[in-house]
């Protein structure tokens, strides 16, 4: 089976299949009473969520909900409360021994036929209502979002629908090996999630993922995207050989984590780590990191069940601050909506999640949660070289706006004698088309850019960076795509402001003497990544770079351009 390889090394374990929605038996008997109890227990709590969940929905005033839905929504609550419901599935648990999913399966499977088989029309429809209802159940019973964790044995390997960020931060994730997901590409937070933590992972398998079971045998070559479901002897032996090779490497390449980054002709680069949470600075040290360029604030905001108020959110930026050894750290403000929800704030279901109401818009409409989150890093600022990074903006409009509101954080932290960095870098991130074509207008008006290839490209290229379908499409070396950030480079240059890449091109190595050549000089990456990238920058000079800046730019396709990379990078 083949994906697309997103995060390095190779991984031979056992599977482990997430059925996110799916309704599917895996046939697993529980073994003791232990387990019988926990199976129980794990069935009431998916119950919960899922009335919760229900309920919040219900609330949520900006969904416009009808009479009609309100119906629906409270009649699923009635069932799901049901004390027959309960009975059954308890009764498939401690009689037959079946796992908590199993006996859901079952019961939902029996009850939808119940339904079906009714002789008046509306109340055969009703059985389309259950099995949703099932779903429901099943996603809080099977997917960690909720911050429910999944137990692992050692060597496992996820098989998922996807995993979203939020089941990685609260999955018990210590004997996992890799993760491999049907959906999803190169940029989806699955892949930065499985780099960050230096774990193997294919996304985007597509439907014929659906035939791996769990406990089958998986090879998992996370360079290549090749996946093997229950290899032979012969290619179990050939895959440990080149994984031990693959590890040998890992290890000399870190060797260099003392070795300044500085080419061959003298020019320093700075090679920056992208992290999520305060635990994650270990490896950027570890790696050789010297800071922090994308600290994505909003993970903090995904594994709970309502905002973090200002002191949590201070505290965190604080342990991050601290542990940073005063090395700058780039907060980026809120970016939620488009493939990052949040389970408790039911923003309405859109046509273009990624077009809509996300990140900097959310933060400009919602102002209380902007002040409140820019007074947390205002506040940590006085315990290391934070800055502050705003995400997805368009226009200088938003910018002005977003440094009124900033001024309007300090004002009152200055009201209540609240110490701070009063002059705090405020940077963008450059990731949609009009913000790099402007970037002459918006470099007036900032201290930093840092360039979100993972948008940018999605939205030049009008590509989905969650869809594999099209993932082929996906490509940062499309010549449109390359003349942005050359642009935006040489804008930022001009204008002597810092200019950042923290988008995942960053850590590609067939990118790094191309963007060298365009005077990129801060690169930030997973952590993991920074090894490889750094071993590519002092082995090469900037005169060699430019040359391969000035041939590539020459050309008219990215498969003449690829093709190029891949000669004068191996
Ligand atoms: C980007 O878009 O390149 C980026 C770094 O942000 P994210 O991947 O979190 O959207
Ligand atoms: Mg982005």
């Amino acid at each position: 089976m083949k994906g697309v390889g997103v995060s390095p090394g190779i991984s031979i374990g056992k599977a482990f299949v997430i059925n996110s929605t799916k309704a599917t038996l895996t046939g697993d008997l529980l073994q003791n009473p232990e387990e019988i109890l926990a199976a129980a227990e794990r069935f009431d709590d998916a119950v919960n969520l899922a009335v919760k969940e229900i309920e919040s929905i219900s609330k949520n005033i900006t969904l416009n909900l009808t009479s009609d839905d309100l119906a629906i929504l409270e009649t699923q609550i009635e069932f799901l409360s049901d004390p027959q419901l309960r009975e059954d599935v308890v009764n498939k648990i401690n009689t037959h021994k079946k796992n908590a999913n199993d006996a859901i399966v079952e019961v939902i499977a029996d009850t939808v036929q119940i339904f079906e088989n009714m002789e008046d029309e509306y109340m055969r429809a009703r059985s389309a209502d259950i099995q949703d209802i099932g779903n429901r159940i099943l996603k809080h019973l099977n997917t960690n979002s909720q911050g429910l964790s999944l137990k692992f044995e050692p060597d496992t390997i996820i098989i998922a629908e996807d995993i979203s960020p939020s089941d990685a931060i609260t999955m018990d994730i210590k004997h996992v090996i890799g993760f491999v997901t049907r959906v999803g590409s190169k940029t989806s937070h699955a892949a930065i999630i499985a780099k960050s933590k230096g774990i193997p992972a294919i996304v985007g398998c597509g439907d014929d993922l659906n035939a791996v079971k769990n406990n089958d045998i998986v090879i998992l070559d996370g360079v290549t995207g090749l996946l093997f479901i229950n290899p032979d002897q012969q290619l179990i032996e050939e895959y440990s050989q080149k994984k031990s090779v693959y590890n040998e490497r890992k290890s000399q390449l870190k060797q260099l984590k003392e070795v300044p980054s500085v080419t061959t002709d003298g020019t320093a680069i700075q090679l920056l780590a992208n992290i999520s949470v305060a635990d994650d600075m270990d490896s950027v040290f570890d790696n050789g990191g010297e800071g922090v360029g994308l600290l994505r604030s909003e993970m903090l905001f995904m594994e709970r069940d309502s905002f973090p108020t200002e002191d949590e959110q201070f505290e965190f930026y604080k342990q991050v601050a601290l542990r940073s050894k005063n090395k700058p750290v780039i907060v980026r403000t809120i970016d939620i909506g488009g493939d990052k929800q949040l389970s408790y704030f039911n923003l309405p279901a859109e046509q273009n999640p990624f077009l809509g109401y996300r990140a900097i818009r959310i933060c400009l409409n919602r102002t209380d949660l902007f002040i409140t989150q820019l007074k947390a890093i205002l506040r940590a600022s006085a315990f290391g070289n934070l800055k502050i990074m705003l995400p997805m903006i368009s226009g200088i409009q938003e910018v002005r706006d977003s440094k009124n509101i900033i001024e309007q954080a300090k004002q009152e932290l200055l009201k209540d004698n609240i110490q701070f960095n009063n002059s705090i870098e405020v940077g963008i991130m450059i990731e949609i088309p009009s913000a790099a074509v402007t970037a002459d207008i918006l470099a007036k008006e900032v201290d930093f850019f840092s360039i979100g290839t993972n948008d940018l490209c999605q939205y030049t290229l009008a590509v989905d960076r969650m869809n594999e379908k099209i993932s082929y499409l996906y490509d940062p070396f499309n010549p449109g795509v390359l003349r942005l950030i050359n642009y935006v480079i040489g804008q930022a240059h001009q204008h002597k402001i810092h200019v950042a890449m923290c988008g995942e091109m960053a850590a590609d190595p067939m990118a790094t003497l191309l963007l060298l050549g365009m005077g990129l000089t801060e690169f930030s990456m997973s952590a993991t990544a920074i090894p490889t990238i750094k071993n590519i920058i002092i082995n090469n000079n900037l005169a060699a770079a430019k040359n391969i800046l000035n041939k590539v730019m020459a050309m008219d396709s990215s498969q003449n351009i690829i093709a190029y990379l891949q000669e004068v990078t191996t």
